[in-house]
């Protein structure tokens, strides 16, 4: 029933592309309510509904399966909307296409595995079916681009990526966390391929929904998915993270959107700006090749006085330092830390090379 790519309909979105609708399929009736209420807020552009769910525990709600597949495409139809749902086999995808499910998705714990993203490949083949590819649970961005070159060599070219979020162990905000930079990096690479933002997953929980989507619009993402359900509190899986229709509506409603690019007037201001910046950045350099040349004078004395690189209470006085700084250079104390842990590897590398110059050539 979809005319044209999904490609194409998410590229030519005024806005931004919204995709919601249930973690699980659970019930006729909750996929027809919660699929209808959304559609209502007219922000809508596609329904998901999940009906085979990876958990981590095997007694949890594993999803329906096939007695739910029409459901979806039942309320797709009726509300003209196009419909997505999980494949993790090629089992799925014969069944998802049969029940004339518009587009598909691939789950994190799926693309983490090259033999089961290259058996929904070549189960694939030969279809224009548009595929979401969600980024694996470990924060590798090859393993994620990899994924994509297996869906293009099998003929598949109407790709969408899926960022949301990455697999950590309790962290203290985040079920996972977004490490920003990978779909920054992934879009440097495949500037082709829209980019979705998952904020549902990356957060687990709806309180943080607002905070997350806004950060995905500010990086120029393409849309959201979200998780939406009639009664979020009782769902059957991610009862915390997902939103009734409502408050999707006022989600969305709250959403600033900016444009990607300046007008001309205000790219002149920029210009001048970024110009002064850049002079900036020039003294920063020159410093920091500076800062490393008196590394190179201590690895020196090091070297000739039998003295181990790394000097830990030194270093933890320099970082602490730094640390009780930050509030009054105006910087963040993650911004100081991860900064002057960059200069000390660095400086490490240039005493290693000082002190081993036949065995550190490659390090
Ligand atoms: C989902 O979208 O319901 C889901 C299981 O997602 P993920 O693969 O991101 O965990
Ligand atoms: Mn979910």
């Amino acid at each position: 029933m979809m005319k044209g790519t999904l490609v194409e309909r998410i590229r030519n979105q005024a806005d931004i592309f919204v995709i919601a609708g249930p973690c699980s399929a659970e019930s006729h009736a909750q996929v027809s309510s919660i699929t209808t209420n959304i559609v209502a807020t007219n922000k809508v552009n596609m329904l998901r509904a999940g009906i085979w769910k990876p958990r981590t525990h095997p007694n949890s709600f594993e999803g329906l399966g096939l007695k739910a597949l029409p459901w979806l495409v039942k309320a797709g139809s009726l509300l003209e909307v196009p419909t997505c749902t999980e494949v993790a086999n090629k089992t799925h995808v014969e069944a998802a296409l049969k029940a004339g499910v518009d587009a598909l998705w691939i789950g994190a714990r799926t693309t983490v595995n090259p033999f089961a993203v290259q058996d929904i490949a070549d189960a694939l083949k030969g279809t224009k079916t548009p595929i979401l590819i969600k980024n694996p649970i470990n924060p590798d961005l090859e393993l994620w681009l990899g994924a994509f070159e297996r869906f293009n060599n099998a003929g598949l070219e109407d790709l969408t990526a899926i960022h949301r979020g990455f697999s950590i162990y309790n962290h203290v905000k985040y079920r996972n966390v977004p490490s920003w930079e990978i779909p920054i990096a992934f879009k440097e690479k495949r500037s082709d391929v829209p980019m979705i933002c998952d904020p549902s997953h990356i957060t687990g929980n709806r309180n943080l929904l607002l905070e997350v989507s806004q950060y995905a619009m500010d990086l120029n993402f393409d849309g959201l998915m979200i998780e939406t359900h009639p009664s979020p509190d009782k769902a059957l899986s991610d009862a915390k993270q997902q939103v009734n229709a409502n408050d999707l509506d006022a989600l969305l409603s709250k959403l600033v959107l900016r444009q990607p690019n300046f007008s001309q007037d205000v790219a002149t201001m920029i210009d001048e700006i970024r110009s002064k910046v850049s002079v900036l950045d020039d003294e920063l350099f020159n410093l920091l090749s500076d800062r490393m040349q008196l590394s190179e004078e201590v690895g020196i004395l090091k070297r000739e006085n039998k003295i181990t690189i790394l000097q830990q209470e030194h270093w933890s006085s320099l970082i602490s330092k730094r640390l009780n700084q930050s509030e009054e250079y105006h910087l963040t104390p993650q911004f100081v830390r991860t900064l002057m842990d960059a200069i000390h590897q660095e400086s490490i590398r240039h005493q290693t090379r000082i002190m081993n110059p036949k065995t550190s050539k490659s390090s």
